[in-house]
This record gives structure tokens, sequence and C-alpha cells, in this order.
């Protein structure tokens, strides 16, 4: 038998497709199942009878009969650096950025203070059952490193890269268009194709890019095609307003990017609140993502995003936390912020939609669906444990769910966070202390 063998029983929700598009026929369940897993991989699915009765002998299994395991959740966009800065009082974008955010990185600069913030970033997300994310480190080639290197030795998959900023910061955040070029290159052809870590290309925005700097960044990215793209988009309107100030020749702020060959299927815009018209054609058209940010966009007061609006154009929509202008590392805690903003905007989202979203919407998202986000036989196993009876109110709201799955997947959407992640597993490996 293979030593990395091992059998997590319970009962099994994973998705096959969008439900909004393709109805409740997209969920699997299984009451009583079992996912066999070995090398990391997802070898077998199925009732537990089975799985168990084909297993490789003296396979441990991890009995969590009654919870529901499901794949890992996906973040689409979370800043590593910003782990002391969250919660932060009383400021909007441009504020929060330059009293909290830029006061806070300059400590990357130091190595010893990377590798201890991306420990205890990681294990946090475990903790919130998260395997996957998409990170922005700070503009200090070190900060990637050490982000880098924690996720290699926890095994999980991982997408990350250097934020490019040379004006309107500090001078110790700030590189030039080449530094920026030089280092990010450096970055990706030292990591790419190293295990589970891919790489993305990491303008912060447009107010912290030159148009220099912006143009390197599209130059990357068309010298490693297979790197992502991540950066910030009509998040708030004195931004809005700043951008059109910087870039008086772009016919709005998407455009600007555009320009600069960063948009097209890799490339994940975060906040997306404030567009025009012309910006959900063209993220359309380019099959761009937009990650939708909830506890960010509430805590500083950005805007509502208007999910139907960008779903009816056909724009690829992303969940993402973005800790630490967003308010906690939890997608379950992320997408209840996220149920009451479409709520102020009179959309619905009904439970079945919002973990196909955490799982397989975020992987299709970042387009690593072939690899994460649902619990299939080849497929990397990232996989959680959730018990919508993790705490007393919990416990007792669910006295009236009677067996309903729709109704226990919403209390965890709209009562979950860390609590109710019993386990959580990197390819294949129980991870959560
Ligand atoms: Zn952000």
């Amino acid at each position: 038998m293979s030593a990395s063998a091992r059998i997590i029983r319970g009962r099994i929700v994973s998705f096959t497709d969008d439900p909004a598009a393709a109805g409740l026929s997209a969920r699997h369940y299984l009451d009583d199942g079992a996912v066999l897993v070995r090398d990391g991989l997802i070898e077998a699915v199925g009732e537990a009878r089975d799985v168990l009765a084909d297993a490789p002998e003296g396979a441990p299994v991890d009995d969590h009969s009654g919870s529901l395991v499901m794949p890992g959740f996906i973040d689409a966009h979370i800043h590593y650096p910003q782990t002391q800065v969250i919660g932060s009082y009383g400021a909007q974008l441009l504020d929060w950025l330059h009293n909290y955010t830029f006061v806070e990185e300059q400590k990357f600069a130091d190595h010893g203070h990377c590798a201890r913030i991306a420990e205890f970033f990681l294990e946090e997300l475990i903790r919130c059952g998260t395997t996957t994310a998409m990170v922005y480190c700070t503009v200090h080639p070190q900060s990637v490193e050490a982000f880098f290197a924690a996720s290699e030795r926890l095994g999980a998959r991982m997408i990350a890269g250097k934020t490019m900023m040379d004006r309107d910061a500090p001078e110790a955040l700030r590189d030039t268009a080449e530094r920026g070029y030089d280092e990010s290159k450096a970055l990706i052809e030292r990591w790419r194709g190293r295990g589970r870590i891919d790489y993305a290309i990491t303008p912060r925005f447009a107010v912290t890019s030159s148009q220099a700097q912006l143009e390197a960044a599209g130059a990357l990215a068309r010298e490693f095609p297979e790197a992502y793209i991540q950066t910030h988009l009509d998040e708030n309107d004195a931004e809005i307003e700043l951008v059109a100030r910087l870039f008086p020749g772009a016919r709005n702020y998407l455009d600007v990017y555009d320009r600069a060959g960063l948009l097209g299927p890799r490339s994940v815009f975060g906040h997306c609140i404030h567009l025009k018209e012309a910006e959900v054609g063209a993220l359309a058209a380019t099959r761009s993502v937009a990650a939708f940010c909830p506890t960010s966009n509430l805590f500083l007061g950005s805007g509502l995003f208007d999910q139907a609006r960008l779903v009816r154009a056909g724009v690829r929509v992303a969940l993402a936390t973005d800790v630490g202008g967003g308010t906690c590392y939890s997608m379950l805690r992320t997408a209840a912020e996220g149920y009451k903003v479409l709520q102020l905007n009179r959309q619905s989202w009904p439970a079945a939609q919002v973990f196909y979203r955490m799982t397989l919407g975020n992987a299709r998202a970042l387009g690593l669906d072939d690899r994460i986000g649902s619990i299939e036989a080849g497929k990397e196993a990232d996989l959680i444990v959730l018990d919508a009876r993790a705490t007393p109110a919990m416990a007792h709201r669910m006295e009236t769910a009677k067996g309903d799955l729709d109704a226990e997947l919403f209390v965890l959407v709209t009562m979950g966070d860390d609590r109710a992640v019993r386990q959580t597993y990197v390819a294949g490996a129980p991870r959560k202390l």
C-alpha cells in the first residue's frame, strides 16, 4: 500500500456545473460517501461501502460521518501583507492605503518578517478551509519568496506575485517600471512550473503604476502567457476620479489596463463596483474576471457589487475576501456579506450557487477547474469538512432544518466561520491544527 493513502468518510457535496445555469442536477450529494486520496490526488469517490471495500489495506479512515465533505474553498483576491492592518478604523480606500497599508507593507523589507507573516497567513487560511488563494505580496521580491516557500512546504496550490508600484507611495515601497519588470521576471523564472505554485503579474492599480510600468506588466504578460494578472478596478469614487486625472487619454478606468495589454482570461480585477457599460462589455469580450469582495466593499464604504448585471453581460465572476480591506479570512463569512450586498441590490443568491462559487466557480474563474474545485477522481485532494452544528446557536437553528440540505448549506453561509471547518485537507493531508 502507499503510505499516503487515506479514506475520508462523510456526507459529500460537490458541484459538476453552475446550479444557476444547470439547476440542482449540478450538485452531487452522497449521504454516506467516502473519498480515497493517495499521493495528493483523489483516487476514488463514491458510496462509503464501495470505497471502503476497494480501499488499500491499512489505509486510515477519517470518519466524518454526519459532517459535510466538500472541496476546499478558493479565495480569488487577498493581500497576505495586510494581516496586521485588518480592522483599521475609519477610512475609505485611498486614505486607508496611505495611513495604514503603506506603513505596514514597508516591514516586508525584512525577510524574517515576511516568513513569519506568510506562515501565519497560510495557517489562518487553512483554519478557514481555504486551500487555494490568489495573493498580493508587497513590492519586495523577498515577500514573494517567503510566501511561495511557505506555500511549497504546506503543499498548497497558491497564486501570488510581487506588487508593482512606481508612484504615489512612500519611497521605500516604490520600484520603477524597469525594476518592477526585472524583479517580476526573475520571480517568474524562478518559480514557474514548481509544484503547485503559479505566478500573478501584479501591478497594484492604475494609481500607483505609471503608464510605463503598466506597459512593462503587459510585456511580461506577453512573454509569460501562463502567468496570471491581478489588479484593482473601479472600487471607489475618489480612486476613479484620480485615475481619470492621471490618464486623461483613456476612455475609462479599464481602458488604462486594456491599452497596456492587461485584459484576458487569466486577468482578475478586484472589486469592479462602479463599472461603465463599456467596461462591462470589455470585461466580457476579453473573458476577464471580476472579483466580488463584499466585506471589503462594505468596510471601506466602496459600494455594492452588481452581480446580476455582470452575469447577464457574460462577465466571469469570482468571490474573494480582500483581507485586509476585507474583514475576514473566512469564505463563509465573506459569502454571508455577499448575500447581504446582493439583497440590497434586490438580487438572490441561493446556497447551492454560493457553495458552487466558493469551490468550482472560483476554480473556473482561475482556469484551475481541471485540478481543483470539485471532488472527482484525478483531481487534487484539497478537501474540507464542514459542521453546520459547530456552535450552540447553529446547532439550535439546525433543529428546524429537518434534513433539508439547502437549509443546512444556508445556515453554514449565514452563521458559519472557521469554527464550522472541522478539518482541511491539503493534497490529501489533514492540516487544520
Ligand atoms: Zn485588494
